[in-house]
C-alpha cells in the first residue's frame, strides 16, 4: 500500500516546541545549519555566475565549458560533497542538505510568482541558525507521532535524526490532544536557534482528524476595516486601538539599537575585532532580547484578537491587502503595520479552517467612499480624505463614522462573495 503524503491529509497543523540540547547536540545543530547554508549558497553562487554570462544564443567555447562545469557543481549531492568534503561528517543529516536544495528551488518559484520576493540571495551567517529534516517512516510502520526516526518519546522528550534523545517543552494541553489522536503524520521538521541562543523544533503535522474541535456556530458576522490610526474598526461600531505598550517598547528598542551602532563604530575605530568586544556582544544580546519581546507581544496581541474574532463569529470579513509595490512609498511605520496585518490575516485564515468558520477577504476598492445605507459612491468633488473621520452622505443624509462605514461595506461584500460561492 502506498504511504500517504502530507498533502493527502485533510487537516494540517504547525507545532513549535522549545528544545534543550546538550553541548554535543548544539554542535550537531550548528554543523547541520552550516551545511544547509553552505549548500544553499553554493546554488546561489553558481547561478549568479551563470546569469552573468547573459542570455546569448551562441557562446564561445570556453564560456560554454565554464557553464557546464558550474552546472556540474550543483547537479548532485555527491558533487557538492566532493567540493566540500566536510559535508560528509557523520553528524550531518542528509535531509538537511536535500531540504536546502529544495528551499533554493522554492525561492526561485516564489520569485516567479510574487515578484517582490526577490531572487534567491546568499544566506549570511547570522545569529539565527536553522536547518530542516524529515522523518522516515518504515514500510510497514504505522503512521503516528511515535513510530518514525523523528518521534515523541513522552511529554518531555523527543527523538530526532542525528540528535537522538532531546528534552523539550510544549503546551501540555495541545500535547494531550495530539497524543490522543489516531493518526498524525509528521512532515518537515525545522530546527532553529534564535538570536537569544534559544532552540526550537517546529513540526508540520497532517491528519484526517481535525486538530482542534470545531467551535459552535454563533450566527454572528463581522466586517473589519484595518487602518493606521488604530488597529481596526468593525461593522458593529467598535474600534480596537493599537496596544500602547507596543509603542513604548519600540522606543526602548530604537534607543538600544542606537547604542549598539555607536559601540560597533567605536570598536572598529579602535581596531578591536567585534567578536571579542564584550560590550558590543552584550548590547547585541540586549537588542535581540528587546526585538524578540516586541515581536512576541505583537504576536500575542494578534493571536488573542484573531481567536476572539473567529470563535465569536461564523463569518469574519476583511479587505485583501494591496500588493507591496503600492506601499513602497509609505513610511516605515506603515510597512511594519502592513507586516502585522499580513500576519493577522494569516492567523484568521488558518484559525477559520481550524474552528470550522468562514473568513473572507474582499476587494477594498471604494469601501471607504461608498455610503453603506444607500450605495452612493463619493465622487471626485466630494471624495473623503484621511482627515474626514466622520461624514454625512449627501444623498440619504445618514451620518457615518468613516472606518465603521467601511467595515460595513466590507461585510456586505463578503456576504455577497460567500453567497456566490455556494
Ligand atoms: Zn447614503
Amino acid at each position: 500500500m502506498e504511504q500517504k503524503k502530507m498533502v493527502d491529509y485533510a487537516y494540517h497543523y504547525g507545532l513549535k516546541v522549545r528544545i534543550y540540547p546538550s553541548q554535543q547536540q548544539k554542535k550537531t545543530i550548528q554543523r547541520n545549519a552550516d551545511a544547509a547554508r553552505c549548500v544553499y549558497n553554493e546554488h546561489v553562487a553558481v547561478n549568479k555566475e551563470i546569469a552573468q554570462f547573459g542570455k546569448r544564443s551562441i557562446y564561445i567555447d570556453f564560456i560554454e565549458k565554464r557553464i557546464e562545469a558550474l552546472r556540474e557543481r550543483i547537479s548532485t549531492v555527491t558533487a557538492l560533497k566532493d567540493r566540500y568534503p566536510w559535508l560528509r561528517h557523520s553528524d550531518i543529516d542528509s535531509l538537511s542538505i536535500a531540504n536546502a536544495r529544495q528551499n533554493y528551488q522554492r525561492a526561485w518559484k516564489q520569485f516567479r510568482t510574487v515578484h517582490h520576493a526577490g531572487v534567491p540571495n546568499f544566506h549570511k551567517k547570522s545569529s539565527v541558525e536553522s536547518y530542516q529534516t524529515n522523518p522516515h517512516y518504515g514500510k510497514d510502520k504505522k503512521i503516528s507521532l511515535f513510530t518514525s526516526n523523528a518521534r515523541f518519546l513522552d511529554q518531555h522528550h523527543l527523538m530526532l535524526p542525528k540528535l537522538k534523545r532531546i528534552r523539550f517543552q510544549g503546551s501540555r494541553k495541545m500535547l494531550d490532544r495530539l497524543f490522543a489522536m489516531r493518526e498524525v503524520r509528521i512532515g518537515t521538521i525545522t530546527i532553529t536557534k534564535d538570536g537569544l541562543h534559544r532552540y526550537f523544533a517546529s513540526f508540520q503535522l497532517g491528519s484526517n482528524e481535525p486538530f482542534i474541535k470545531a467551535c459552535p456556530k454563533t450566527k454572528a458576522e463581522i466586517g473589519i476595516d484595518l487602518n493606521i490610526e488604530n488597529f481596526y474598526a468593525d461593522s458593529n461600531g467598535e474600534i480596537l486601538a493599537n496596544p500602547r505598550y507596543y509603542r513604548r517598547q519600540k522606543r526602548r528598542l530604537a534607543n538600544a539599537q542606537r547604542k549598539l551602532s555607536c559601540r560597533i563604530v567605536r570598536a572598529k575605530k579602535e581596531h578591536r575585532p567585534l567578536r571579542e568586544a564584550k560590550n558590543v556582544e552584550k548590547q547585541r544580546l540586549l537588542v535581540a532580547k528587546l526585538t524578540a519581546q516586541v515581536m512576541q507581544r505583537r504576536k500575542d496581541f494578534l493571536h488573542r484578537t484573531s481567536t476572539i474574532l473567529i470563535k465569536n463569529h461564523d463569518l469574519v470579513a476583511t479587505e485583501e491587502l494591496r500588493s507591496r509595490n503600492l506601499l513602497k512609498n509609505h513610511a516605515l511605520a506603515m510597512s511594519i503595520q502592513d507586516n502585522g496585518w499580513r500576519m493577522f490575516l494569516g492567523m484568521l485564515t488558518y484559525k477559520a479552517a481550524l474552528y470550522g468558520k468562514n473568513f473572507v477577504t474582499v476587494d477594498p476598492r471604494n469601501t471607504t467612499q461608498t455610503c453603506n445605507a444607500c450605495g452612493r459612491i463619493m465622487n471626485d468633488k466630494d471624495k473623503l480624505t484621511l482627515k474626514d473621520r466622520e461624514w454625512t452622505c449627501p444623498k440619504c443624509g445618514i451620518h457615518h463614522i468613516r472606518d465603521v462605514n467601511a467595515a460595513k461595506n466590507i461585510l456586505a461584500r463578503a456576504k455577497a462573495k460567500l453567497a456566490s460561492m455556494h
